[in-house]
């Protein structure tokens, strides 16, 4: 078939099919060789192939029913059987925060990106459709909606924790919408119920221990500690809510101690993302990525947002290095309430949502109220 014959959403579905088959089928696709992919569909790509991984490369498509029936197999076992449910699997655990693009057969101005039917299972057309929107509706995101895994599959186990009314439904009305065999199993519900774990496994204690020793030495013969702006204000709010070394999660509280009883005048120089000499012990860090995965996994963006907007007030930027108690002056005469850097009005499916952001609605945190005055009387009295 020519171009001149094809349909657009022909055109458009040789694209997002290339990615599909790419990741469930096993064909490979590195920059070089998926260049005319690219043309059509440059974010769907195949993870691995020739041994090139990169960026641009590692990305995938699915159906959103596909991250359902890979958690609806793991009820009984630690792996999917079904050759494609595997292959998204391993896809994901050896990469967590791999984008994937959730394409689904929604029509009118959605057409174009269109998967097409080959991966349709058996029971029909519409329940096929149908099956696709419910689940993009339940998490309020569009078709063909492109997100790193991790969060896509948070954020599924979060807001579809039952097959009911989705895989099939109390009432079957006709042949066309008898639903998935499987939908009454109770195995969707169990694989749920193993949470995010049974796909991405946590950090683990030992290495965060590790990396908690190995930091903590490294800030401690620092001349010049480097650090993500907005956590700047996390420290204060965990010093005024009484938080003092030993912390397991991060070194703030161990930041502030050395400031306040051996160097006040340590350099502190603004960095990007979630940088190691804070954050090492985290558990949502993302060591490859400097990157954090909090909140279902998108926590990142707004903490991304909330350094830009501390930098903006402060008329700061990446790079910029000052001594520690002149940079707490600062940051305490510009901003006397978290609100304006930490509110969220965004609701709860959404990736800027997090708890912060919520209790930041009404007013700004307690917390670091109390703790800029304590640290404020605390750094005057300073030699
Ligand atoms: S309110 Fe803001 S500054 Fe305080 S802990 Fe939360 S994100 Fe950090
Ligand atoms: S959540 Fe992010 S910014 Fe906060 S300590 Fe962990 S890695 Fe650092």
């Amino acid at each position: 078939m020519t171009n001149d014959s094809m349909t657009r959403s022909e055109f458009l579905r040789q694209g997002s099919g290339l990615a599909v088959s790419a990741v469930l089928g096993g064909a490979t696709a590195c920059r070089a060789c998926a260049a005319t992919a690219n043309e059509t569909k440059p974010s769907a790509q195949s993870p691995g192939g020739c041994g090139e991984v990169e960026d641009g490369a590692r990305g995938f498509a699915v159906r959103p029913y596909q991250l359902l029936c890979m958690i609806c197999s793991l009820a009984e076992t630690s792996a999917p059987a079904d050759p494609k449910l595997k292959a998204i699997f391993e896809a994901v655990r050896q990469d967590p925060d791999r984008p994937i693009t959730l394409s689904s057969n929604a029509g009118g101005v959605y057409v174009y990106q269109h998967p097409g039917p080959q991966d349709d299972t058996p029971e029909g057309s519409e329940f096929n459709r149908k099956r696709d929107l419910d689940i993009l509706q339940r998490m309020n995101w569009a078709p063909g909606t492109t997100l790193p895994a991790r969060t896509a599959l948070n954020a599924v186990l979060k807001t579809i924790p039952s097959a009911a009314g989705i895989c099939g439904y109390s009432a079957v009305t006709s042949d066309a919408w008898r639903g998935c065999p499987k939908a009454d199993s109770g195995d969707y519900e169990k694989g749920a119920a193993k949470g995010i774990q049974a796909i991405i496994p946590p950090r683990t204690d030992e290495e965060m221990a590790g990396e908690k020793e190995t930091s903590l030495r490294a800030l401690h013969s620092a001349t010049r500690v480097t650090i993500r702006p907005h956590i700047l204000l996390c420290a204060v709010c965990q010093y005024g809510g009484g938080t003092r070394p030993p912390l397991k999660v991060d070194n703030l509280p161990e930041l502030l101690d050395l400031i306040l009883h051996k160097n006040p005048d340590i350099l502190i120089t603004l960095v990007q993302g979630a940088d190691w000499m804070m954050c090492a012990p985290c558990p949502s860090r993302v060591a490859k990525l400097n990157a954090c995965v909090n909140v279902l996994g998108s926590g990142g963006l707004s903490n991304e947002k909330r350094d830009l907007d501390m930098l903006q007030k402060l008329g700061l930027h990446y790079g910029t290095t000052m001594k520690a108690r002149e940079l707490y002056r600062l940051i305490f005469e510009k901003i006397p309430s978290t609100q304006e850097i930490c509110k969220r009005e965004n609701p709860s499916p959404s990736v800027w949502w997090d708890g912060c952001g919520e209790s930041n609605v009404q007013q700004g945190n307690q917390n670091y109220e109390k703790g800029r005055r304590e640290l404020m009387e605390a750094m005057e009295k300073l030699a």
